[in-house]
């Protein structure tokens, strides 16, 4: 078990070139601040994990001023205490029940603003619930509101020693579980009962929050986002185990396909699904080898896809390659057609081919990769042959 004491931390000279990066790029932008409500941006940028609330946590940067996070008075201690709060990275201002906190952060951009910046350009983080941006524009009738993904995505894309570090914990206390729940009991239980012992397990491994645990059997294992049912596990029948969480903030996403044949032997994967098995671990395998720097990612989702293809199931693949992964399960890169943006060392993604037959069963394999200098650095090392368990 990881605990959280040994884990690899984030270290603050970290923050301190993160804010930093973020002032100059909307400098260079011409963006006058980017204002962070609470999520993924804001923990990249300061440590800060805060939960989302209908009253206004919001991290100012301004192009040409010093970085200020403003939040709820009553939330004011664990803000001061974020790396980047009690390292007076970031001025802590709190504001009381009665005060107008979009007008304070209205205020702060006026005042961080120029008299030449012209028009007033600002960016808000992606995920920034409709109400504030909408009270953020009647606060600013004549501001350009933009996404902040456009300062942050260049930064965030790419991760650090540190990151991967953290990435690559997830990972093995995910195949740890993966491992657990192969060694069955399954046949008899119901999907949701074993997605209960997977998040049991996750948290137990070190993920601070176990996010999803898709266990699909039979013929829901032909429906790639399958919600844990109460369909009880039979023998002679797949299983695609798709879990994951977040340990440290990154997160973990493994798949893996088991068949369960339950005592009976005779109970194995048919020819057909030991076929589409086969094809989707050599597109999981052809895919994860194409991974280099340069290489655009839409590269990386065709060399899955004319594996599929070509074992006559193009049009049962039916969604991306992968998606990347960090602080957010889905994030950019995503290894789509359409993106021919290059890879880049440090990037971290899903690779999870799959092939879904609607009304008998489905199989995919996914792993998280990261781009290294030489080619992919993969994470996750579960076996990725079809698992024969008795279950
Ligand atoms: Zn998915
Ligand atoms: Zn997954
Ligand atoms: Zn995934």
């Amino acid at each position: 078990m990881t605990s959280p004491r040994g884990r690899p931390a984030i270290p603050l000279e970290r923050y301190a070139e993160r804010l930093a990066a973020a002032r100059s790029i909307a400098e260079e932008s011409g963006i006058a601040a980017v204002l962070m409500g609470v999520g993924a941006d804001l923990r990249y940028l300061t440590g800060y994990v805060a939960q989302p609330l209908e009253r206004l946590t919001m991290l100012v940067v301004p192009a040409g001023g010093p970085p200020r996070l403003i939040v709820p008075r009553l939330e004011a201690i664990p803000a001061r205490a974020s790396t980047a709060g009690a390292a007076g990275l970031v001025e802590i201002v709190p504001w009381e029940e009665t005060d107008d906190a979009i007008a304070i952060v209205a205020g702060l951009v006026r005042e961080s603003v120029g008299v030449s910046r012209e028009p007033l350009r600002v960016a808000v983080s992606d995920r920034l619930w409709a109400t504030f941006v909408l009270a953020l524009q009647a606060a600013l009738p004549d501001a350009d509101v933009g996404l902040a993904s456009a300062v942050l995505r260049r930064l965030r894309i790419v991760k650090d020693a540190d990151e991967i570090a953290l990435l690559r914990l997830a990972a093995e206390a995910a195949d740890r579980v993966v491992a657990a729940i192969a060694a069955g009991p399954l046949v008899g239980r119901t999907e949701a009962d074993v997605a209960h012992e997977v998040r049991d397990r996750l948290v137990a491994e070190g993920h601070d929050l176990a996010e999803f645990a898709i266990v699909a059997s039979g013929p829901n294992s032909a429906s790639p986002h399958h919600e844990a049912s109460d369909r009880v596990i039979g023998a002679g029948e797949p299983i695609v185990l798709d879990i994951g969480g977040s340990l440290g903030g990154y997160g973990s996403d493994t798949t893996r396909t088991l068949w369960v044949t339950g005592d009976d032997p005779a109970m194995g994967p048919d020819e057909e699904f030991l076929q589409i098995h086969g094809i989707v671990h050599a597109a999981q395998r052809g895919a994860t080898e194409a991974v280099a720097p340069g290489v655009a990612c839409e590269q990386i989702d065709a060399v899955a896809r004319a594996i599929i293809a070509e074992g006559g199931y193009g049009d049962r693949f039916i969604h991306r390659v992968g998606h990347g992964i960090g602080l957010e399960g889905h994030e950019d890169p995503y290894l789509v057609t359409g993106n021919s943006a290059p890879l880049e060392a440090g990037m971290a993604f899903s690779i999870e081919p799959g092939i879904y037959l609607e009304g008998r069963y489905g199989c995919r394999i996914e792993d998280i990769v990261v781009c290294g200098a030489d080619g992919p650095v993969t994470l996750d090392q579960t076996p990725r042959e079809l698992l024969v368990v008795p279950g």
